[in-house]
């Protein structure tokens, strides 16, 4: 069995990333959400487990010196990191483990894996960013100042992902995304393993002549 691939999708606070992830998960078989840690509190609605598994400064710094994290960054004031062993083993299982990280995050991925997907879903623009944050009355006016603030310094690392995925029709946004990891998928540096099969048993065969 093929091994999945490591897709890691970044985006403005506010840009749909998590609508276009769920949707993602929801209607294709083929990816694995990778569930984070935080020190953030949980939101109405959110789940622990689910959402994320919401942990205190001091256990997240543990698991730290314990290397359990596939990686991790500070971001508006709180700890978020990636559990490594449920990513190793849903991409043993075939599965494209998808991680809806930060920025700095998705840099040290890149370092580690350099044949992990970067993504970067952005809003058409940032006037319907700023109108998104505002109507999603989830964060207070100082919380949105330094999410547009965070997204400016974002903006600078942009340019490091594979590809830039505008979300502005949803549809057409979940479907674009899948057709890019389909695509990646085929990619010549992501079938390394396949083309050295091929190539073997060509070997074999043309001497077997
Ligand atoms: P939020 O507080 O809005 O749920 O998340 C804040 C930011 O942290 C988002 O950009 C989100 O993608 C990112 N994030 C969530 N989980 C992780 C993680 O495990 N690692 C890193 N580096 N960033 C994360």
């Amino acid at each position: 069995m093929k091994k999945g691939i490591l897709i890691v999708i970044s985006g403005f606070s506010g840009a749909g990333k998590g609508t276009v992830v769920n949707r993602l998960i929801n209607e294709y078989d083929d990816y694995a959400l990778s569930v984070s840690m935080t020190t953030r509190s949980p939101r109405p609605g959110e789940v622990d487990g689910k959402s994320y598994f919401f942990v205190s400064r001091e256990e997240f710094i543990k698991r730290i010196e314990e290397k359990e994290f596939l990686e991790y960054a500070v971001y508006c004031d709180n700890f978020y990191g990636t559990p490594l062993s449920y990513v190793e083993e849903q991409m043993e299982a075939g599965k494209n483990v998808i991680l809806e990280i930060e920025v700095q995050g998705a840099l040290q991925i890149k370092e580690k894996h350099p044949d992990a997907l970067l993504l970067f879903v952005t809003p058409p623009s940032i006037q319907i960013l700023k109108d998104r944050l505002y109507s999603r009355q989830t964060e207070s006016v100082d919380v949105i100042h330094k999410r547009l603030a965070q997204a400016e310094v974002e903006s600078r690392h942009m340019h490091l992902y594979d590809y830039v995925i505008v979300n502005d029709n949803l549809d057409e946004c979940v479907k674009n995304t899948n057709e890019i990891i389909k695509a990646a998928h085929s990619s010549t540096v992501r079938s390394v393993e396949f083309i050295e099969t091929i190539k073997e048993e060509l070997k074999l065969f043309t001497e077997g002549e």
